[in-house]
């Protein structure tokens, strides 16, 4: 059981409030399953029930709230209403299934149920879950597969990527089930390669080639293929499997992750996010559902490996794209459905509260631009992608907080608050004082029922000078308090550039509706050169032109000296604010990134423009 009181806790309780236990919401989503609308514009509505379900379970798991339940269970049993007569569930109708994201959405119906099936409490239930789950994979099963419709032939989108990652279900499916052609269905899809005429799998075995260069490079439906390769991996052993995930995320930290913790500067695509940052380009970039599939991918990953780095990763994209993508001011995107009801004829459209924002500015620019992902639904209301994914990010975030394994506890994060645990059948209670991410000093208590010795290993964050990794302190605990001081210097970064060893490909092709635009020049333009960005411990700075000082003006870095701390008084609320002067006396602030422009009128900057 674990009760923190700090900024993950808040952002748990803001998803059961505002968007997880709303019946109405529920409804909705159950019914694009009745109204069977997805193939009419080759939408995705199908997938919003899943991903939405997926976040609801994993913030029951910290809550254990029980309106919470009861909503979600109510969810569940209208869902399992939707199974027609040979048990197809699906958004689109007999005549457009198996095409474009009809595969994807089937993938996130049977995700969504394995997830509530980790928090049901009632066993049958639970067995009715399974049938329905069963019936709904036998019928995938009938047709898509070995001698059949091959799966990346069900996708006209990403190369089939979309289709592929409903490996991961599909291996639970078998986990669960111990059902054979399960197994043989995810060894199709693997065997494959996830993508159509390119083997993504093997690539990242391989380990040549940056995920950009693969050929398809759509972030967030890679990743999902990865972490299903990782779910392959535990089922069967095969090394060769958990090599290629582990170097597939490798890759990402090294070419892809941006100061704020997301991906993707060209839409939502891999383009080699990290030297692409200060790049002019008018369009969206670092989704959100690209960030907490990340945060998704390196949860797993990091209980495959036990290395620290993938905790780091989760901290960064956590305490500063995540945190950010939240709507807490409840604000409406500035133009959430034009484009559609134009090309469709629609009239009207109900405006529909998105919890999450679904695109995040690095250079100067705002929030609230559009809701990405999004479908109109039946009634006149509609959902985006990011909205339906997000609660899930901090769900893994507080699910990997404090973590127990055979004759250890592990303390990833720092979030004020107590975690009572179990180790060696001795109860054992941490309690956390900390100020963190904005102070450096953690202080954990240890109360132990009766004596017990097991190690307690504390994170190490990458951006904290000395040794990387967990420090260790083993010994028989009782009552003892074990104190922690991270230096938190600011940290300068500057735009990166090509390494001239890079390997390029000709990838410049169409791929789906989005023209991916591939980086050709090893050099950059000047002008993308002229930025710097701060960081403080976890947390990112970023000009907000509240505090007085436009955003895309030139700031002045040179010999800056912290003025004040956290002295801004109550414009708006922010964890970190800090005032400095510049080398000519000027004095200008810096706010921590997630809590910059979330009016989503305010112009913000991760990267400063300077002379
Ligand atoms: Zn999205």
């Amino acid at each position: 059981m674990i009760q923190f009181q700090g900024l993950a806790h808040e952002a748990a309780l803001f998803f059961q409030r505002e968007q997880l236990t709303d019946p109405a919401l529920w409804k909705r989503f159950v019914e694009v399953f009745r109204v069977q609308q997805d193939g009419e514009n080759k939408g995705w509505r199908g997938e919003y029930w899943g991903k939405t379900m997926r976040g609801g379970a994993l913030i029951y798991a910290y809550t254990h709230d029980a309106a919470l339940y009861d909503v979600l269970t109510d969810a569940v049993k209208d869902l399992l209403t939707v199974a027609e007569e040979d048990g197809r569930v699906s958004g689109y109708t007999r005549d457009t299934e198996f095409t474009s994201w009809d595969l994807w959405c089937r993938k996130y119906v049977i995700l969504g149920c394995e997830y509530y099936l980790e928090i049901c409490k009632d066993e049958a239930l639970k067995r009715e879950i399974l049938r329905f789950l069963c019936r709904c994979a036998d019928y995938i099963l009938a047709y898509i597969g070995e001698g059949k419709k091959r799966i990346t032939a069900t996708s006209h989108r990403w190369y089939g990527v979309n289709s592929s990652s409903i490996l991961e279900p599909m291996v639970k499916l078998y986990r669960l089930t111990e059902d054979q052609k399960y197994l043989d269905f995810a060894t199709h899809i693997v065997e494959n390669g996830g993508a159509d005429h390119v083997n993504i799998f093997e690539l990242a075995y391989e380990n040549k080639l940056l995920p950009y260069q693969y050929g398809v490079s759509k972030a967030y439906e890679m990743m999902s293929c990865f972490e299903g390769l990782l779910e392959y991996y535990k089922v069967t052993g095969i090394e060769k499997y958990k090599s290629a995930v582990i170097r597939f995320a490798d890759a990402i930290i090294a070419s892809e992750v941006s100061i704020i913790g997301s991906c993707g500067i060209t839409h939502e695509l891999f383009d080699h996010t990290r030297t692409r940052q200060t790049v002019a380009y008018d369009g969206v970039m670092q989704e959100t559902c690209v960030t907490v599939t990340w945060m998704k991918f390196c949860a797993r990953v990091l209980e495959l490996t036990g290395d620290s780095r993938y905790a780091d990763e989760m901290e960064r994209s956590f305490y500063n794209a995540y945190l950010g993508a939240l709507n807490v001011e409840h604000k409406e995107s500035s133009h959430p459905y034009e484009w559609f009801i134009l090309k469709k004829g629609y009239s009207h459209y109900l405006p529909t509260f998105m919890p999450t924002d679904s695109y995040s500015p690095l250079t100067p620019g705002k929030r609230g631009r559009v809701v990405g992902g999004s479908q109109l639904l039946h009634d006149g209301s509609y959902y985006g992608c990011c909205a339906a994914i997000s609660a899930a990010g901090v769900g893994v975030f507080l699910e990997q907080a404090v973590t127990v394994g055979k004759d250890c506890i592990t303390l990833n994060f720092f979030e004020r608050g107590t975690a009572k645990v179990e180790i060696k059948g001795v109860e054992v209670s941490l309690e956390i004082e900390t100020d963190y991410p904005a102070d450096g000093k953690v202080r954990v208590k240890v109360n132990t029922a009766k004596p017990v010795s097991f190690t307690l290993k504390v994170r190490n964050p990458a951006w904290h000078h000395g040794p990387r990794g967990y420090a260790l302190y083993t010994k028989e605990w009782s009552r003892d308090t074990v104190e922690i001081l991270f230096e938190m210097p600011l940290q300068l970064h500057y735009p990166e550039h090509w390494e001239k060893d890079v390997v390029y490909t000709d990838i410049s092709q169409t791929v789906g509706a989005y023209k991916a635009v591939l980086p050709v020049e090893v050099q950059h333009k000047e002008e993308e050169d002229r930025y710097v960005a701060v960081t403080r411990g976890p947390l990112t700075l970023a000009a907000d032109s509240r505090t007085g000082k436009p955003a895309d003006s030139v700031f002045d870095v040179r010999n800056m000296a912290v003025k004040k701390e956290n002295t801004f008084g109550d414009a708006f609320p922010c964890l970190l604010n800090m005032e400095f002067t510049d080398e000519t006396g000027d004095r200008f602030n810096l706010i921590d990134y997630a809590s910059a422009g979330r009016d989503w009128e305010t112009t913000i900057a991760a990267w400063l423009p300077t002379k």
